[in-house]
């Protein structure tokens, strides 16, 4: 098999909306640890982050602007980081649940998480999206310059994904996350992952995450397919079995090493934004910057 080429984005997920510290201390809560750990996963080489906030004190799920915007600032601030804001809301309810979910696009991310597809979760819990949120979130997400990422967790999400490609509602070029192993979306196998990335557009770019045991195969098999990756405590906290990582930069640095053993360069931060034709960013001060992530 040949390698393929292009640079490797590394997406770090730090805290995501479910782990907690007593399921590893090092589960960043407050805003401060969430740009903390986003920037030990910056400087272990990550280009990208994926955030959501969580209740300060209790690490309960959390939507408050005041959160998401600390943890914006804070990063625009110390790096040059793609910043990726969650619209999942999975613990927003009632009628203004939907136009809630969309609140992040006010704080101008680089780029917001789509969530295409309803999912069924363990212990009865379903992850509503339909077809008229999605196709709203993304013209929203258009009109604002706010690249979707495009998170599929089953093969019917895929089918949805594509037919709202179809309407031409996301800008070109198209970023999937291909999210694998989360109960009941598709499972975190290479072959499911083979038959999701068969699916997907030729010209598109494309990521993978595997939950839990699942994270290292499915991000190995992403580096020989010529995808992204992502890792992080949203998807994983163990580093290998029964050992909790430190930090989110413990995924991040492991990935360097494999890409490395691989063949793969990873991608600085601008390489990142090139790949997903992306702007420069939005900095605090209001200089675009071409300083790289790795290492810096
Ligand atoms: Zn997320």
């Amino acid at each position: 098999m040949r390698m393929p080429e292009g640079k490797l984005i590394i997406t770090a997920a730090v805290c995501g909306s479910a782990p907690t510290k007593a399921d590893n201390p090092a589960v960043p809560y407050t805003p401060e640890e969430i740009a903390q750990e986003s920037l030990r996963a910056w400087r272990a080489g990550a280009a990208v982050v994926h955030i959501h906030v969580r209740n300060p004190v209790t690490g309960a799920p959390a939507f408050e602007q005041s959160l998401f915007a600390e943890v914006v600032g804070r990063l625009r601030s110390e790096s040059d980081l793609t910043i990726n804001l969650t619209t999942s809301g999975l613990h927003l309810q009632g009628p203004d649940a939907e136009s809630l979910r969309l609140m992040p696009l006010e704080l101008e991310p680089d780029m917001c998480s789509l969530d295409v597809g309803s999912l069924n979760f363990r212990g009865g819990r379903v992850f509503i999206n339909p077809e008229t949120w999605v196709e709203r979130a993304a013209l929203e997400m258009r009109r604002a310059g706010i690249k979707p990422e495009i998170e599929v967790f089953d093969l019917g999400h895929m089918r949805q994904a594509l037919a709202t490609a179809e309407r031409r509602v996301f800008a070109p070029p198209l970023y999937f996350q291909l999210c694998l192993g989360i109960p009941w979306g598709v499972e975190g196998t290479i072959e499911a992952l083979m038959d999701m990335r068969r699916r997907l557009p030729s010209d598109c770019r494309w990521s993978a995450l595997g939950r839990g045991a699942d994270q290292l195969p499915i991000n190995t098999a992403t580096i020989l397919l010529g995808g992204h990756v992502r890792v992080g405590f949203e998807d994983n906290i163990y580093l290998s079995r029964g050992v909790p990582a430190r930090s989110n930069a413990d995924f991040v640095e492991r990935i360097v090493a494999l890409a490395r053993i691989l063949g793969r360069e990873v991608a600085s931060c601008s390489d990142a934004r090139e790949i997903l034709g992306l702007p420069p960013p939005r900095l605090a001060g209001g200089t675009p910057s071409g300083t790289g992530g790795v290492g810096g």
